[in-house]
């Protein structure tokens, strides 16, 4: 019993050394806890802060308060950044305090920043037709650290956009856009062949010139014009033909030809003793078509010029202006050209006539065939084409004049062994000169010695009683043929 006793006596003594052992420790526990629960460390900034590779790294610091109190500065700081060298670099942030060893570590990743730029050749915003495929105009990609990338790029087509998308090796990501929308906005066009207003000849034969129809998308539509209207050459009268189309986009487009059934008078009376001045191939830039205008102007003489594609337009306006008859002498006068076929020739006339239209206003329908309606030379290019044409442009209600008196100012005149080339015009214009009839006059403005022969050629006819006037489609012809 006794023993029993005492072994339950030392029990309980152990036990409450246990319980004290064990309430001290509790108390050192939570005085650490206390401790911990008391500091604040944290960084400032991010714990992976990424650079550019361009930028330098500059050290952000942490804040370290225990029970309040800033020990931010006692804090060690090792580790070190190599700016501008691509890479992930630790930095890491200590402090001791008795049983809290404390350290933090911060990731800097030295880094490309910058996307890649894309450029994009063409423009940004555009129409195609809607059959069209979009063609590429092309592109480049380009990055600072990684360089061309223009291979990389990829694009995607959603709807009307096509995206150009670009990333470089950090995964800096680019995408570029371009709107091409599919649609057909614009009209056809018809060409007239022959013009907007033809003249045709009472009781001849009226056949459709022809026509062509293009369409920016849709090409060549000629064969969807439709043509309406009637032409009664038995008439004097003006018809409209009109032409319509539509492209496949339903875009319409509609034209119209006045045809002017005539009858081309050819019997104004021929006065005798009349001069028609005829001056070819200018208009001349280099002075001598203004000093003829000059001169007729002084001598308040009227003339008929047949005009090219040469020259000044302000020398036809003057002209045109002064009272003068600006006529149609082709527009490049280049014999190869005009006389290679009937539609070449008309398609050079008609030219000449836009441009005196354009200048002076008004239709022109006086014409005279370089080298003359018998010349020779047009065989050279196509055979036979003179009759046709001689008889095609009375068809269209053109005129056309030769001449019966020659200055030679082309030609003998202006051969170098003549050292008098003035006096040559002279002879050349006043020995042709004939009372008995009318005397329609070949000159060129563009030689400086016709212009200078001129006043005293008028000078003359005045003082022989000749009259002056100038040729019109109604005035009689003087013909080869
Ligand atoms: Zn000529």
């Amino acid at each position: 019993m006794k023993n029993q006793e005492i072994q339950v006596k030392y029990h309980l003594k152990h036990k409450k050394g246990l319980l004290i052992g064990g309430i001290l420790f509790s108390f050192f526990f939570m005085g650490l806890l206390l401790i911990k629960f008391s500091i604040s460390f944290h960084l400032n900034g991010d714990m992976i802060t990424n650079i550019s590779y361009k930028d330098f790294y500059q050290e952000q610091g942490v804040i370290l308060k225990i029970f309040g109190k800033d020990f931010s500065q006692q804090v060690k700081i090792r580790g070190e950044v190599e700016n501008g060298k691509i890479g992930e670099y630790p930095i890491v942030y200590s402090y001791s305090l008795a049983f809290f060893p404390m350290k933090i570590t911060r990731t800097v990743k030295v880094t490309d920043l910058d996307a890649p730029i894309i450029e994009l050749k063409g423009e940004l915003k555009q129409t195609i037709c809607p059959n069209a495929v979009y063609e590429e105009e092309g592109y480049t990609a380009y990055d600072e650290y990684d360089g061309d990338l223009t291979d990389k790029v990829e694009i995607i087509e959603e709807g009307n956009t096509i995206k150009y998308k670009v990333t470089d090796s950090f995964f800096n990501t680019t995408i570029k856009e371009r709107e091409v929308r599919k649609e057909d906005k614009l009209s056809p066009t018809i060409t007239l062949v022959g013009g907007s207003t033809i003249y045709v000849k009472k009781d001849s034969d009226y056949k459709e010139y022809g026509y062509q129809a293009m369409d920016g998308c849709d090409g060549d539509i000629t064969d969807k014009v439709e043509v309406e209207g009637e032409v009664d050459t038995s008439k004097l009268q003006t018809y409209k033909v009109i032409y319509r189309v539509v492209d496949s986009s339903g875009n319409k487009q509609e034209v119209e030809r006045t045809v002017i059934v005539n009858e081309v008078k050819t019997s104004s009376p021929t006065t005798p003793g009349v001069i028609y001045l005829t001056f070819d191939d200018g208009p001349s830039g280099t002075g001598s078509t203004a000093k003829i205008l000059d001169v007729l102007k002084k001598q308040q003489v009227r003339a008929t010029f047949f005009v090219t594609g040469s020259g000044p337009d302000s020398l036809i306006k003057r002209a045109h202006e002064e009272g003068h008859v600006v006529a149609l002498h082709t527009y490049t006068h280049n014999y190869g050209q005009v006389y290679s076929s009937v539609d070449a020739f008309f398609a050079d006339l008609e030219r000449i006539g836009e441009r005196v239209k354009n200048i002076t206003g008004q239709e022109t329908f006086v014409t005279r065939f370089p080298g003359g309606s018998n010349n020779t030379i047009s065989s050279k290019y196509s055979k036979g084409l003179m009759p046709t044409l001689r008889e095609q442009v009375i068809t269209r209600g053109y005129s056309y004049f030769d001449w019966n008196v020659d200055a030679s100012d082309a030609y003998q005149c202006a051969k170098a062994s003549v050292t008098d080339k003035k006096l040559c015009v002279y002879k050349n214009v006043t020995g042709g000169l004939s009372k008995t009839r009318s005397n329609v006059v070949l000159m060129h403005d563009i030689k400086s010695y016709t212009a200078d022969a001129l006043n005293d050629i008028i000078e003359y006819a005045k003082n022989a009683g000749y009259t002056f006037d100038v040729l019109t489609t109604t005035t009689n012809p003087v013909r080869f043929r």
